[in-house]
């Protein structure tokens, strides 16, 4: 590397909702904090997401049985799981580890993992919210919704499982459906209600970290890549910076950025998609799940988002126009309405580990990794952010490191 032209005490690499929740904390905590973002502050998958805060989603997608049901989506267009088969040995190595995770007690060690950071992190929600976020929060529940007795059916193993796990809901049936939710069509069967999950708009709440970094006295700069990093020290484009300690937030990119210090993570782009348009008329009153078509929507004062599709092709950065039309097709099956002013389409890339837990880590000295969140990057960003505080700092840490140490693959 070229020689040192800055001192910083932590260096934040990435602005997204992982790095700037953990810049938030890291500043509480005393430290100076100075965080560098490529593009601009949630410029990521953090930007168009569906902003559900969901304590319910401790169920992983690795499962006994997905591989099956992932064997026969393959290739199909519009599937809501599509892979892109690919003979890169990264790739091929995660779809192996994924399979094998993909049994009874793979699932059931992973879902503790996920509900410990998002349980407490739901927590933390409240404190953060009163604390004067401005992102359209309202914690009324999450409605998952059924138009098929099979689906329904299925439901309900998982709301035991979930319910064994701590997890409570509540049935809705059909007729409470309609009286609730005027923007749903009839003939749909019922539903089932997540009361403690919550909503934000996550692109907002992004902001506010920001707000507050920069208020907490933390420096953001953005359009700052990180081109290289080395031992306690990281090259950009104006020269090196050299740092007591480095937190690698770099969502879905992690592993590139990482192989300069020779360390692997294994984790995949998921591309997921959405559409974000003013409020139609009627507007649901809460985020729905449409569980056969797999996908939430979320509404808001500011309006609504149809959110979802799981695509593993690869650092592709096109836009897939069948996986966005079908996610058109999924909300028209279940709502009167989709036809919100000035609709926008986004990708992002969901940063999946083959476990679905997020790698938190202090894997040397000086260098601490907040990666990996998956689907529920949002959901878990406050307890990823205590406990990096708790790696860099030594204080206690509320939730147990262990299962997401990097070393774990
Ligand atoms: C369709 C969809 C719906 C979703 N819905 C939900 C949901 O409802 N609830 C939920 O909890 N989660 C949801 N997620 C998942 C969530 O969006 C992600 O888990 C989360 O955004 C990951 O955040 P991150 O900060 O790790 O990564 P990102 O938001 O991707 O941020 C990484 C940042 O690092 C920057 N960066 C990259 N490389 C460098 C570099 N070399 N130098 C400097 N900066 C760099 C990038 O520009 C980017 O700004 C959804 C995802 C998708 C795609």
């Amino acid at each position: 590397m070229p020689p040192v032209t800055e001192r910083a005490d932590i260096v934040v690499i990435g602005a997204g909702v992982i790095g700037l929740a953990c810049a938030r904390e890291l500043l509480r905590a005393g430290r100076e904090v100075l965080v560098l973002e490529a593009k601009q502050i949630c410029a990521g998958a953090s930007w168009g997401n569906c902003g559900l805060v969901t304590p319910s989603h401790s169920l992983p997608l690795t499962r006994p049985k997905m591989m099956r049901q992932v064997l026969r989506l393959l290739l199909r267009e519009d599937a809501p799981v599509r892979v892109k088969p690919r003979l890169e040995p990264s790739f091929l190595a995660w779809g192996l580890r994924f399979a094998a995770r993909c049994s009874q007690a793979g699932m059931l060690e992973s879902m503790r993992g996920r509900g410990a950071l998002l349980e407490r992190s739901r927590g933390l929600f409240d404190e953060w919210m009163a604390d004067g976020l401005d992102c359209e929060w309202e914690a009324k529940g999450v409605l998952e919704v059924f138009a098929t007795e099979a689906t329904r059916h299925h439901s309900e193993g998982v709301a035991d499982l979930l319910s064994d796990h701590g997890v409570e809901s509540e049935v809705v049936t059909a007729e409470e459906l309609t009286r609730r939710e005027p923007a749903l069509r009839d003939g749909l069967i019922g539903g089932r209600l997540f009361p403690r999950d919550a909503q934000l708009r996550p692109d907002r709440l992004v902001h506010e970290l920001a707000r507050q970094v920069r208020a907490a006295g933390g420096e953001i700069r953005e359009g700052c890549a990180v081109e290289a990093l080395g031992k306690g020290e990281l090259r950009v484009a104006a020269g090196t910076i050299e740092a007591r300690t480095t937190v690698v937030a770099v969502g879905a990119i992690a592993p590139k950025l990482l192989r300069g210090v020779r360390l692997k993570a294994p984790i995949q782009p998921g591309k997921g998609y959405s559409i974000t348009m003013g409020r139609p008329d009627p507007c649901p009153n809460v985020p729905l799940l449409l569980a056969e078509a797999n996908m939430a929507v979320t509404p808001w004062p500011s309006g609504l988002r149809l959110g979802g599709t799981m695509e593993l092709a690869g650092y592709d950065e096109t836009l897939n126009r069948a996986r966005v039309e079908a996610l058109r097709i999924g909300a028209n099956r279940f709502l009167r309405s989709i036809e919100g002013a000035d609709p926008v389409e986004w990708w992002g890339w969901r940063p999946m580990t083959p476990d679905e837990l997020p790698i938190i880590d202090q894997p040397r000295p000086g260098l601490v990794l907040a990666i990996g969140h998956g689907m529920m990057g949002v959901s878990m960003a406050p307890a990823t952010a205590e406990l990096v505080v708790s790696l860099v700092t030594g204080s206690e840490q509320t939730v147990d490191a262990q299962p997401y140490r990097l070393s774990r693959f």
